[in-house]
């Protein structure tokens, strides 16, 4: 099955962009590339990316400038994060961060560098075309992450970045640290007809998914899916299965999407986890996937077309589960 409702943030098989990480720490090639004609710069306001849209704010773009109309100036490569190489084409992608100080500085009419919008928004808005929520959605993370990796975990000294902003390294010791990427695993538990769905504390009123955790070091996927539904619900699971991934930079997790056979059906709800979690049949699942929004105070509903829960939710009450 291929439902690209999820795939926003996920890799295509062709990506739009070539990250060219074999190049990166070449910085003759970095220079060469921000010189070429076809070089843009994406600004971000701290982690949240500069767009352009239209009045009605129903589509929008990033924001892409030229190396030479950057505001704020022409930026040295030591500013910017290198995010590839457009596919098909020699025209580099880079990023560069302003803190809201320094957008103030280097636009003081607040024209250049407005709007900002954090990433999650344009995620859920769907405004963005996905290539461009993409780039945004990494240069984000690599932002982010820049931004807590300024002094070495060793030895307490700064950090310089390399390898056009995917690595920093520490100038007393040398300690080499690399983005983050947190695994998640997100499952489905089902059990014939019927699949649980949960609701957190923080949820919006109504909102209803799978279950979702964190794997721990040394800890498989399949272990972690176990463990977590144990853990939340206090279900004994068989048969867990991979089935799709997807980047989740809120700020920097990715969603490893499973299904699991439950081996019993008695709930044990942890209160410290869920407000609350129930077995719903397919025909039940299929009108909360219809329902889109908090229509009615009492209305359940589920993640929108942003998120792979709703993959797996949609790939469950559609019967489409294939049995490989
Ligand atoms: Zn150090």
């Amino acid at each position: 099955m291929s439902d690209p409702a999820y795939s926003f943030l996920a890799p295509s098989p062709k990506p739009t962009l070539d990250r060219a990480s074999g190049r990166r720490g070449d910085k003759t090639f970095l220079a060469q590339r921000l010189d070429a004609p076809g070089a843009r710069v994406i600004a971000l306001v701290g982690t949240r990316p500069v767009i352009r849209s239209n009045a009605e704010r129903t589509a929008a773009t990033l924001a892409a400038f030229s190396p030479e109309h950057c505001p704020g100036g022409r930026p040295t490569l030591e500013d910017l994060i290198f995010l590839g190489i457009r596919a098909g084409t020699e025209d580099a992608i880079f990023a560069r961060s302003f803190s809201p100080d320094a957008a103030l500085e280097a636009d003081p009419s607040g024209t250049a560098l407005a709007p900002a919008v954090d990433i999650r928004s344009l995620a859920m808005q769907g405004v963005l075309p996905l290539e461009d929520l993409a780039i945004a959605a990494t240069a984000a993370a690599l932002v982010g992450w820049q931004e807590t990796a300024r002094y070495c975990g060793r030895c307490g000294s700064a950090t310089r970045s390399h390898e056009g902003g995917w690595q920093r390294r520490c100038t007393a010791c040398d300690l080499a640290l690399f983005p983050r990427t947190d695994p998640v695993v997100i499952m489905l538990v089902t059990a014939g007809d019927h699949c649980v769905l949960a609701r957190q504390p923080a949820f919006p009123p109504g909102m209803v998914s799978s279950l979702a955790g964190f794997i721990e070091p040394g800890e498989t996927i399949e272990a972690a899916v176990a463990r977590e539904v144990k853990e939340e619900i206090g279900i004994a699971v068989s048969a867990v299965r991979y089935l799709a991934s997807q980047p989740w930079p809120f700020p920097h997790s990715l969603m490893i999407g499973c299904h699991a056979e439950a081996e019993h059906a008695q709930l044990i709800v942890d209160p410290t986890e869920l407000e609350s979690a129930r077995w719903i049949s397919r025909a039940e699942v299929r009108g909360m996937l219809e329902t889109t929004a908090p229509e009615a105070p009492d209305q359940s509903w589920v993640p929108g077309p942003h998120a792979i829960a709703r993959w797996l939710i949609a790939r469950f009450a559609y019967a489409d589960i294939d049995q490989r």
